[in-house]
Formats: C-alpha cells, sequence, structure tokens
C-alpha cells in the first residue's frame, strides 16, 4: 500500500495494548489498541506511538460510600516492552530531555505491529523530567505540556532515529500535535527558500487528525508564551491561527496543519464542523476490533458458522442464518460467568435469571449515569411488578473531576435504602477485563449520554457483538446503529430533549423492554441475532481501519 515499507505513524497519548497493562484511561485508549489489532489482522503497515506509563493511569478504589481514592497502578512493563536501545535528546526548557523508546509488539493474525513507547525515566534527567512519563493525565498543565512535548517532538525523532521511513502521521486526538511544530521545523530546514504557505503545504500532505471530543476539557490548551518559552521553533506566521486568548490550543493546531481531518461518527463530525468552521471535517464512525470483544463463547459460535470472520468482521453479517437457540445458549453461558464473578468476587447477590441491565463508562455529569435511578418507585415498579430486575455499574471519574465523583456517591447513597429490595452494585476499577466480562454478560447495555456531548461511544458496540442490545438516547454511533425494536431502543428523539423528557422515555422504555424479554424469548433472541448480523458486522475496527486507509492514508 504504501511505497518503500513506509508505514503510517499511529500516535496516542494512550494504547490499551494489551488488557493488564494500565496504559489507557478509557475510550480513547481502548479504540487506539483496537486501531493497532485491526492493522494486526489486515496487514496495514502502521506503526504506535505512545508513552510508558509506569505508574500507569491509576487503580480506582471505592469506599464504602462510594468516595473514589486513586492509586498508583504499578505494572511489570519489562515483561511487555523491550529495550531498543535507542534515544533522543530534545532541547527543551533550555535544558536537555533524554527520551528512550521501548518496543511493544502486537501479533496479529497477518502482521505484527510495532508500538514504540516513550521513556524519560533515565540517569542524567532531573527529578522532574525522569517524571515526565510516569502518569497517564496526572498533576497539572504544565506537566500535561512536557508530555505532550515528548509525544509529539519525542516520538516524531525517535521514529528518524529508528530509522522507519514514515509516510504520514495520524493524530489520535489532539495531544500529539506538537508533531506540526517538529514537521514545520524539518521542513524549514530542508527547504531554506520556501515561503510559509509551501512550508504549511509541505506538512499537512503528511498529517491526518482524529477529532474525538466536543467537550471543552477534552481540547488542551497552553500558554503560548510558556511554549515558545519551551520550544523556540513555534512558527510566528501561524501564532494567530493556532492560539485564542493567548492559549495555545492543541486542537487548533492539529486543524491547521493537517489536511484530512475527521470526527469519530457521522453525527461528530457536523458538531466538530459547528465547532470549527471552515475546516474541511470528514467523519470516520468508530469500531471496536471483533476478536477481542467478544466472550469466548458467542467466538465459538462465530468459528462453527462463518468461516473468516476473524480476519474479516464484514462477515460476521451472516450471523442472520446462525440458529437462534446458539446465540442464546452462548449468551447464557457469558451471562452465568458474569453472575458467578459478581457474586463470587463482589458479593453482589445476583440472581442469573434476572435481567440484567449493565451501565459502564466514565464517571461524569454529561453521560447522566444517576438518570436510570431518577424515578425510584417508577424503578421499583418495574421490578416488583413487570418483571425482576438488577443493575451493574462501574467506571472510573478522572482525578481531578469532582463532579463525576460525586456521582459515583451519588449512586451508593441512592442505592443504600434499596438494598433489601433491588440489586444494584458499582464494580470498582473499570477496565478492559472488566468492561468484557459486562458487554457479554448483561441483557441490556444501557448508555445516557446527553445529546451531542458523546462523539462516538463504543461499549455499545461491543455489546453488540455479543448479542446484547442497547437502550440508548440518539447521539454518537447509536444514531447510525439502532433500529427501534431490531437492534435496541431510543431514549427520546432526535431533538435535544431535556433530562425530565429522557427519564420519563427511558422507563417507558424499560416497561416495554422487560415484559419482551420475560415473555417473548424468540423475539428476544431475533434481536439478539440482528445486533450481531447488523452491527457488529459495521461497527468493528476493521470497517474502520479500511476507511482510514481509503479516505486518509493512501491520499
Ligand atoms: C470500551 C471501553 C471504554 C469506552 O466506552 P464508551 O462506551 O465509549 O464510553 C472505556 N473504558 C473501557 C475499559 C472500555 O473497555
Amino acid at each position: 500500500m504504501q511505497q518503500n515499507n513506509q508505514r503510517i505513524a499511529y500516535f496516542s497519548s494512550e494504547i490499551a495494548f494489551d488488557p493488564r497493562v494500565p496504559n489507557y484511561a478509557g475510550g480513547l485508549g481502548v479504540l487506539a489498541g483496537d486501531t493497532i489489532r485491526a492493522a494486526g489482522d489486515l496487514d496495514i503497515p502502521l506503526v504506535g506511538v505512545t508513552l510508558l506509563y509506569k505508574k500507569g493511569f491509576f487503580f480506582q478504589e471505592l469506599t464504602a460510600d462510594g468516595t473514589q481514592i486513586e492509586h498508583p497502578a504499578h505494572w511489570a512493563w519489562d515483561d511487555f516492552v523491550k529495550d531498543t536501545s535507542t534515544t533522543v535528546e530534545l532541547q527543551i526548557a533550555g535544558r536537555t530531555i533524554k527520551v528512550k523508546a521501548w518496543e511493544y509488539q502486537h501479533k496479529g493474525i497477518s502482521a505484527s505491529i510495532p508500538i514504540v513507547c516513550l521513556d524519560t525515566d533515565l540517569p542524567g534527567n532531573s527529578d522532574y523530567d525522569r517524571q515526565i512519563t510516569d502518569f497517564l493525565y496526572g498533576r497539572d498543565n504544565e506537566y500535561r505540556m512536557f508530555q505532550e512535548l515528548i509525544l509529539g517532538i519525542g516520538g516524531a525523532r525517535i521514529l528518524d532515529a529508528l530509522g522507519y521511513n514514515i509516510g504520514k502521521y495520524h493524530m489520535n486526538e489532539g495531544h500529539s500535535a506538537f508533531i506540526a511544530l517538529e514537521l514545520y521545523r524539518q521542513a524549514k530546514e530542508a527547504n531554506p527558500t520556501f515561503d510559509p504557505d509551501a512550508l504549511l503545504h509541505v506538512v499537512k500532505e503528511r498529517l491526518i487528525f482524529t477529532t474525538h471530543t466536543p467537550v471543552p476539557a477534552g481540547h488542551d490548551k497552553f500558554p503560548l508564551s510558556r511554549v515558545k518559552s519551551t520550544i523556540p521553533f513555534v512558527p510566528q506566521e501561524f501564532e494567530a491561527d493556532i492560539t485564542q486568548d493567548g492559549m495555545l490550543n492543541m486542537t487548533l493546531l492539529a486543524l491547521h496543519f493537517s489536511n484530512y481531518i475527521n470526527g469519530v461518527a457521522k453525527k461528530h463530525g457536523e458538531v466538530s464542523r459547528g465547532m470549527f468552521p471552515g475546516y474541511p471535517i470528514d467523519s470516520i464512525t468508530n469500531g471496536v476490533h471483533s476478536a477481542t470483544w467478544t466472550s469466548l463463547h458467542m467466538q465459538k459460535v462465530f468459528d462453527k458458522h462463518i468461516s473468516g470472520w476473524r480476519k474479516d468482521s464484514h462477515s460476521l453479517r451472516s450471523a442472520a442464518n446462525i440458529p437462534k437457540e446458539e446465540i442464546a445458549e452462548a449468551h447464557k453461558l457469558a451471562k452465568e460467568e458474569f453472575i458467578e464473578f459478581l457474586n463470587s468476587r463482589k458479593n453482589a447477590g445476583f440472581d442469573r435469571d434476572y435481567f440484567t441491565i449493565g451501565f459502564a463508562r466514565r464517571a461524569t455529569p454529561y453521560k447522566r449515569a444517576d438518570l436510570l435511578l431518577s424515578d425510584i418507585s417508577r424503578l421499583l415498579n418495574i421490578h416488583e411488578h413487570i418483571g425482576p430486575i438488577q443493575i451493574v455499574y462501574a467506571g472510573k471519574a478522572h482525578a481531578k473531576d469532582q463532579s463525576g465523583k460525586e456521582l459515583i456517591r451519588k449512586i451508593f447513597q441512592i442505592r443504600e435504602p434499596l438494598k433489601e429490595r433491588l440489586r444494584i452494585i458499582y464494580l470498582d476499577n473499570y477496565d478492559m477485563i472488566s468492561a468484557h466480562l459486562l458487554v457479554s454478560g448483561c441483557d441490556l447495555w444501557l448508555n445516557t449520554p446527553r445529546p451531542p456531548m458523546e462523539a462516538s461511544g463504543t461499549s455499545g458496540m461491543k455489546a453488540a457483538h455479543n448479542g446484547v442490545p442497547q437502550l440508548s438516547t440518539l447521539d454518537g454511533w447509536w444514531l447510525e446503529g439502532y433500529i427501534e425494536g431490531k437492534t435496541g431502543w431510543a431514549i427520546g428523539d432526535t431533538t435535544p430533549g431535556d433530562d425530565l423528557s429522557h427519564q420519563l422515555s427511558l422507563y417507558e422504555q424499560l416497561e416495554k423492554i422487560v415484559p419482551l424479554f420475560y415473555n417473548q424469548p424468540d423475539i428476544w433472541t431475533d434481536i439478539m441475532r440482528t445486533c450481531i448480523s447488523l452491527n457488529a458486522s459495521f461497527f468493528n475496527s476493521h470497517r474502520m481501519l479500511q476507511q482510514y486507509v481509503a479516505n486518509a492514508y493512501i491520499k
């Protein structure tokens, strides 16, 4: 595809390359990992670049009242990554920072994909500099700026030092946008006679930018004066384009220097065009890696009926011909395993026959984890008079997100007096391993973001791979994936709606869904099968990466 052994450099501040490695915080990192996994199956020549966070994101402890405590997540990094013995030295902020490359190899079905992990914990670096790569999303804004300088500038230079021949650079979110300044510096050095617009053109040919969130906190900003005193090569001609109120905006930097830009669902493309008028923002809807997110029981069913599905997720389309009983049985086994885990490890007291609702995502207000609990008497009425239910929550709040943490405590508070009547559990330390159990072991996947805040969302796609339908507000990927009563259900409609209208719609839908589950198993298994044949066959990372290849990488 690329000439001369060229590779696409895929930059991401987090990459979930192994479920045991806490080098990710949530959706962004899991998506990056699923992208690498797709590249390994499809033999797309990518090289991943990220930081080696020796203290990880964090381990979430929840106290009895639901207070979140963050612990460093230590891991045996030397078991996973290999020493390349390659280092580069960056002249930053008037000092030299040494950066070392470790390498992880993802062995896919068709190819091995390297991931370069950058590390500043090296003798010779100052105490502060040695800690730059310790924590994912830790500490203050200055620390974040240093991390992003290491990722963007250190990453670009270390790829050269490692001998990679890079065609294009794909920035997965704006954290790595300093690449643009490094490529601009290199272009200027190589073409001293070019004017700024010609140099801009040279850089744009090589840069691809994927934006991931309409939430303002997701767009990093650093004081321009601080950036300029740290790296001496911010091109003055473009300062105005990338700065707002004296702050260099990493999203604007990435937008201004990229030829191909995309949002992560059709709706998110639209929302992003509204946020950043004047930039040609396309969309490529996210997907998940099918084999990674399908339970072993469902994998066996796919192996039996759909040849080649691991290498070509589109072929999950023919799940429409799998006998329904086999899908129902595979789900039953996955659910039993999940409930067994909840009961024996978490003392949940769950019933393996009850209708089980799952809600797992970052705890932050716009995701409205508490919407399901907003009218307890109506919820209890469903449980006691329509059909028994039980509810599993999981999700971390960012360390500085006080309202996210408050939300977790609120769920604990609501749950406490209900204990004898309705089982609700909040699973601690949501990660890839518990996510795998959750998305395959629940009967219904619930998602309640306040539109249009959810760029895409991916956990509902994981659920679809396991034949688990979703009930969600119409936002992100669900606008493309929902067919009412066939692949799941909508909360509210495509008008914005408010909390109250969504609350009413949520309960109305549950009052229809719960009887369907208990009284019409044949229709229910039909829905499960349709989730796989219509949604798993499309909302997967094979299709997603192929769209990046066609629309961005080979342009
Ligand atoms: C898939 C996943 C996410 C992202 O889920 P969303 O639906 O996009 O919020 C977050 N954390 C973990 C551990 C995951 O596996």
